[in-house]
């Protein structure tokens, strides 16, 4: 069974090295001397993965071949079959654990979870038997700036770190050029690198991953990826998404508590979900307090008929107050574009929930009969939260896998559970494009169950 995706290998990096001046050789080993097959990994760890171990991705079988579509490579065939890479331990290790400098950064925004990954990494390249551990502050942005020293992690320093939130090394957006960073990396001698971030963050590992390879470096780059959106592609979930909607919930049901104790009540609450409205349909789905669940990719109207104010007039009228969960990148073709961008290039949203408070607040005084809005931006309360106990599972395993991964000799990588197996991907197949919630999707119906809500078009 082959993998749908081939991910990269640090030995594929230097098939031509022979050829190469020897000042590019300078780091590397010859594939052909000792590490043909690797070093003997010293640590047992209750059963290695061999790298031809595959993962089933997805299989369907289709009632005819002309149902499964493009989807069908064999025209013949109903069946479709995706597999991937295992993650965890090698029995031969390419790195010799004397020899690595590790170290780790979290870029981006904050995600329940990160100090557990952190937490994991140093403590499994302690169990490879790794000495040298850096943290690099603030992000991207430590590999440059002069104020910022890094961090060393000894296992003292992380041991306690999951218990609470935020990341112990601290998160920035921008930052230097890649190869100002991969210039740091050599003069600090970093040899493993594991970075945990999005989608911008991940193209940066890829494209500091090309530049060690382009300059000839033996240097492991992984990711482990740090979106709360849930928006990666192939992955079930990325961690921090289950706390987020747990503790979304405490803010769906103060806006409830809120809009059912005043008189004509609404409560907004807006969560999560620049591009994926993940947050926000399993939110509203798991609270059964949610009247309308607006995501971004399902668009509506406001006013009309069929619009969500008429809807919001038929709910007070019916139960006398209303909750609406809205993602924050929804109905942004309402708002004017803001032009703005922040410091890593992203385009700053405008703010639907204020918009529909204004909005709602303004049709209700219209007809004369007004109704108390309540906007509630749980944001940052969400993000800072540390993980749960489903999370801090998941980080775990992640945290470990990642090390496994560098160790292996992996470069390239990130990590991820798919179809409830962990596996290891190629960056740039699943920072493509963000996965978004499917309107014909069973689970978006199932939502509109659980709200009641009509189509708004
Ligand atoms: P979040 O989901 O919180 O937005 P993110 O990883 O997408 O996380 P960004 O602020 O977009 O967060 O990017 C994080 C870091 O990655 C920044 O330091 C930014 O400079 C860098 N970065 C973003 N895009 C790229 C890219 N295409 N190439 C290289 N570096 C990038
Ligand atoms: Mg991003």
């Amino acid at each position: 069974f082959e993998s749908r995706f081939s991910i990269p290998h640090l030995t594929d990096i230097f098939e031509d090295a022979a050829t190469l001046p020897s000042t590019f050789c300078l780091r590397m080993r010859s594939p052909t001397e000792d590490f043909a097959d690797g070093y003997p990994s010293d640590e047992k760890w209750h059963g290695y993965i061999n790298n031809n171990d595959r993962v089933l991705l997805k299989v369907i079988k289709f009632s005819s071949p002309a149902s499964a579509g493009a989807e069908c490579i064999d025209p013949d065939c109903s069946w479709v079959e995706q597999w991937v890479h295992r993650a965890g331990p090698r029995e031969k290790i390419y790195f010799k654990p004397e020899e690595v400098k590790a170290a780790i950064v979290t870029c981006g925004g904050l995600c329940p979870g990160l100090n557990d990954v952190i937490r994991q990494i140093v403590i499994t390249l302690e169990i490879y038997g790794v000495k040298k551990i850096a943290g690099i502050p603030f992000g991207y942005r430590g590999f440059a700036d002069k104020d910022l020293r890094e961090i060393p992690l000894p296992r003292n320093v992380v041991q306690n770190a999951h218990l609470s939130g935020g990341s112990l090394l601290g998160v920035s957006r921008g930052g230097p050029s890649v190869s100002d960073i991969v210039d740091s990396m050599e003069e600090r001698g970093i040899n493993m690198l594991f970075v945990l971030g999005g989608n911008g963050t991940h193209a940066g590992a890829n494209a500091i991953h090309n530049e060690c390879r382009k300059r000839r470096l033996t240097v492991a780059v992984v990711g482990v990826p740090k979106t709360i959106d849930n928006d990666i592609l192939l992955m079930d979930k990325t961690f921090g998404f289950d706390t987020a909607v747990e503790e979304a919930q405490r803010a769906i049901n103060s806006a409830y508590i809120e809009a059912h104790s005043a008189y004509r009540g609404i409560g907004i609450v807006k969560l999560m979900g620049r591009s994926s409205g993940f947050i926000a349909m399993h939110a509203s789905l798991a609270s059964g307090q949610v009247d309308i669940c607006l995501i971004p990719e399902v668009s509506f109207n406001l006013r009309g008929p069929h619009g969500v104010l008429d809807h919001l007039k038929y709910i007070l009228g019916k139960k006398g107050s209303a909750v609406v969960c809205v993602a924050e990148g929804a109905g942004q073709d309402f708002l004017q574009e803001t032009k703005a961008k922040d410091a890593s290039g992203n385009i700053v949203l405008g703010d639907i929930g204020v918009y529909l408070q204004q909005e709602i607040k303004r049709y209700f005084n219209e007809m004369g009969t007004p109704a108390d809005v309540k906007y509630i931006d749980p944001t940052y309360m969400i993000r800072a939260v540390r993980a749960n106990a489903s999370d801090g599972i998941l980080c775990a395993v992640l945290g470990q896998n990642a090390v496994h991964g560098a160790f292996a000799g992996y470069s390239g990588i990130t990590v991820g559970i798919s179809n409830t197996h962990y596996v290891y991907l190629p960056i740039p197949e699943v920072i493509s494009y963000p996965r978004v919630v499917d309107p014909n999707s069973r689970m978006w119906h199932r939502c509109l169950t659980s709200t009641g809500q009509p189509d708004f078009l």
